[in-house]
């Protein structure tokens, strides 16, 4: 006898998609070395405007706190400081939305959380992912030996899958605005989610890391949903709104209404952070918390204009050349139909080769993926002009 390992561990698929991208560029350029340098990245994933001058201040000045016996902060409260929370909760009130500060649990960003959510729950489960799909939800759930069923989506539904019919799952995942296909779901959508998850006691794990994005109307919050509470936790981040991926910041709703298996999911998932969590540095929350301040924020909209001025380049072309595509308006993803009927992978050749223009192919989020594409706005504007010459250029009839 010894150390026995975890099986499950084998069954996650090999992640080769930005391996393969980064592969293929290789090749490229070393084929292709007088035009390299006119190499385009319309693919990245990651934002890259810098942090807001009014969080690195915020940061600084904790920073300086810290090195100081008066002002100095050791060991944090587990779900995160008051002073961060209560902005939280406020910032909730803009979508008529009302939490306990206990139910807002500050945390290193939602990709961690929405992967140890699943400790809350037995292995097993049953987890319906939409594909295509962020990678995180089905891989977390292969790791437990869960069983993960697709939702498929595609053109007929806008990227929005509904609720399955006559099909029982336990955990269901949903993010909107999507990643990859920057699809988003009005209320009607997102209430057809929280009845089907009352009706068969599932909860929805709500991912709103690009709430921010979101325009008009349309949800930021699936707790804008009446019931809501009652089936959903829900996961944000400050790290697409306000540049923080490298910073490490976001937060995670679990309303006191949330109850299965006669147990409060709020106690459960405090009892678990404050066994597995030692909270996020006191210097990051005072970085957070400085979005919310009112120069913050006009900062922070800023930013995401200038996002959404490059996903509004990128759509007027793909308007111009008849082409399909969800996304771009509540969202920095365009995920758009390959044209001529080329899969994923062969208009990732087609541009690269062609137009020196790099994205993602929509067939690394998942089967439902294939023959798509997805481009995204977090490049500079003149590249994205630039780049989008060189598509028209090559599309046009
Ligand atoms: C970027 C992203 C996140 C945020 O992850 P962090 O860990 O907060 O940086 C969460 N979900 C999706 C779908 C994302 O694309």
């Amino acid at each position: 006898m010894g150390a026995n390992i975890n099986h499950h561990y084998q069954e996650v698929k090999e992640s080769y998609l930005f391996a393969e991208i980064a592969k293929r560029i290789r090749t490229w350029q070393e084929n292709n070395p007088e035009i390299k340098d006119k190499l385009i990245r319309m693919g990245i994933g990651d934002v890259t405007l810098p942090l807001p001058k009014t969080v690195v201040d915020a940061l600084a000045s904790a920073s300086m706190e810290m090195g100081k016996s008066e002002s100095f902060h050791g060991y944090g409260p587990e779900q995160g400081y008051d002073f961060l929370r209560e902005k939280i909760l406020n910032y909730y009130k803009n979508f008529s939305v009302d939490l306990e500060l206990e139910e807002i649990f500050i945390s290193d960003g939602a990709k961690s959380d929405l992967g140890n959510i699943l400790d809350l729950f037995a292995p097993g489960s049953v987890a319906l992912v939409p594909d295509p799909v962020y990678p995180v939800y089905v891989d977390t759930n292969i790791m437990l030996g869960n069983k993960v069923i697709f939702a498929h989506s595609g053109e007929e539904n806008g990227f929005l899958p509904m609720p399955p019919k006559g099909e029982k799952v336990d955990l269901i995942y949903l993010c909107s605005p999507n990643n990859p296909t920057g699809a988003v779901y009005d209320h009607e959508g997102l209430k057809a989610w929280v009845n089907y998850a009352k009706e068969n006691d599932a909860v929805i794990f709500f991912d709103a890391a690009y709430e921010c994005f979101v325009e008009g109307n349309l949800p930021h919050s699936i707790y804008e949903i009446p019931g809501a509470k009652e089936c959903a936790i829900e996961f944000c981040s400050f790290s697409k709104k306000a540049g923080f991926t490298g910073t490490r910041c976001g937060y995670t709703v679990v309303p006191k209404a949330l109850i299965r298996g006669g147990q409060s999911l709020q106690k459960m998932w405090l009892r678990r952070q404050t066994t597995k969590f030692n909270g996020v540095s006191y210097i990051v929350q005072r970085g957070a918390e400085a979005v919310f301040t009112e120069a913050g924020e006009k900062e922070i909209q800023g930013n995401i204009s200038y996002y959404k001025e490059n996903a509004k380049i990128i759509m007027e072309t793909l308007d111009a050349l008849s082409i399909y595509y969800t996304g771009g308006k509540n969202s920095p993803y365009i995920w758009l139909k390959c044209p001529k009927g080329m899969s994923s992978w062969e208009f990732f050749d087609f541009l690269l080769e062609k137009g020196q223009v790099v994205g993602t192919p929509g067939a690394g989020f998942g089967d439902a993926g294939e023959g798509f594409f997805r481009l995204t706005a977090f490049s500079t504007k003149e590249k994205t002009k630039e780049a989008m010459e060189r598509i028209k250029k090559l599309l046009e009839v």
